[in-house]
């Protein structure tokens, strides 16, 4: 499902692609490198703070690119240190990004881990039944530009609340592909959107520091193990038999764990990097000793960490979350035998901080306040 803009974003273009448009303009050169460094370096919010560029290509580049392709909504904090930010796109969809912060005990209120959570479509395909962002399905892909520019939109956030300092992307320690939609469904401009966000003339920010989650779309998994990117990788297992998995995620049917298994391991062959497991823990569904039991199996076998993440439940679905003690069990049941396993803390449950459930939301009170 490919959106074409009347404009494209100019945050999802790679200094390749903005010196072709340029050079096809007789531009030089070392323009691309100026105009990037506007917009990332400097982060401009219009084009006519860009004094550096001849009068006659800053109205060219307004012309042609959007400079501004999310815009901001609302930012919905949450007790436990959750921002969600709404986005609204050119055509009027919704997208979530999410700053999670996490306190360091023990070193201070000040240092605490930041992590961002971005979104790459909107809505999605894959149909998991636990899932909010499934619900309506897929309504289309984000552009690269769209993906990038959810980052420069948390930037501008955290500088209204540090207010005599720039906040940087660097102060942050993460970046996590696990908003809302599945980013190897929409491939191509996820790949570009991480190489911006990576490279030293786009973002500048670590690849070892972007994890990307997948529900399990093998052929892209084995092409990303192919990409330069060296980012990390984290797989919604949720299930650790067919049985299982395939009643909660129809995409197992395409893609059972013979043939994901295999893939999660040669990515995490080539790439040198431990894969992570996620595991929501489900009551009744998969929270039992027998999947505890097969998931230490595959996760000793792929060597792959494992982060247990208690169920957030989704309006109008029957999933509940086990009791905290049995979620404790069931870490217990993996760390004995000797699996890395994180259980998560709540993070933003007020805030209906679980996948697309903010843009649900808001959907529906638009839908009502809407003139019939
Ligand atoms: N589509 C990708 C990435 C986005 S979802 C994927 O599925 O991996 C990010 C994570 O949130 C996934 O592990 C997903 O299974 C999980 N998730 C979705 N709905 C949830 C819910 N209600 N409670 C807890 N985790 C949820
Ligand atoms: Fe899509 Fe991920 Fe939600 Fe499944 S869990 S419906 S793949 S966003």
């Amino acid at each position: 499902m490919k959106f074409t803009p009347a404009r494209p974003a100019i945050h999802g273009e790679t200094l390749d692609s903005l010196t072709a448009h340029l050079a096809a303009q007789g531009q030089p050169v070392f323009r691309a490198g100026q105009i990037l460094d506007w917009l990332y370096k400097k982060r401009a919010v219009a084009w006519e703070e860009m004094t550096n560029l001849p009068h006659d290509l800053r109205a060219w580049l307004a012309a042609s690119f959007e400079l501004a392709p999310t815009a901001f909504v609302l930012d919905r904090q949450s007790s436990d240190e959750t921002d969600k930010l709404l986005l609204e796109l050119g055509d009027r969809s919704l997208i979530e990004t999410v700053i999670i912060r996490a306190p360091m005990l023990g070193v201070g209120v000040d240092k605490s881990r930041k992590t961002i959570c971005i979104s790459t479509q909107v809505g999605c395909a894959m149909g998991c039944k636990f899932c909010a962002s499934g619900l309506e399905g897929l309504k289309r892909n984000l552009t690269a530009g769209e993906i990038v520019h959810q980052l420069i939109q948390v930037c501008r956030q955290e500088d209204t609340r540090t207010p005599r300092a720039r906040a940087e992307l660097a102060s942050f320690d993460n970046i996590v592909v696990m908003g809302m939609g599945e980013p190897l469904h929409n491939y191509d401009a996820v790949v570009r959107a991480l190489t911006i966000v990576n490279a030293g003339w786009g973002l500048g920010f670590g690849a070892r520091r972007i994890t990307l989650s997948t529900s399990g779309l093998v052929p892209r998994i084995r092409q990303l193990a192919g990409e330069p990117l060296g980012i990390r990788l984290a797989v919604s297992l949720h299930g650790a038999t067919d049985a299982v998995r395939e009643q909660i995620m129809p995409v197992n049917k395409r893609y059972p764990l013979a043939e994901l298994l295999p893939a999660v391991r040669e990515f995490a062959a080539k790439k040198g990097r431990m894969v992570t497991l996620e595991f929501i823990l489900i009551e009744e569904i998969n929270d039992t000793f027998d999947q505890a039991e097969k998931l230490c199996d595959i996760a000793l076998d792929l060597h792959a960490h494992v982060n247990l993440i208690p169920y957030n439940t989704v309006e109008g679905l029957p999933w509940k979350r086990p009791s905290l003690t049995r979620q404790v069990k069931f870490a217990d049941i993996l760390a004995g035998a000797g699996v890395s396993v994180t259980l998560r803390r709540e993070k933003g449950h007020d805030i209906a901080a679980a996948c697309g459930q903010l843009r649900l939301q808001t959907e529906k009170t638009r839908t009502a306040a809407a003139p019939a």
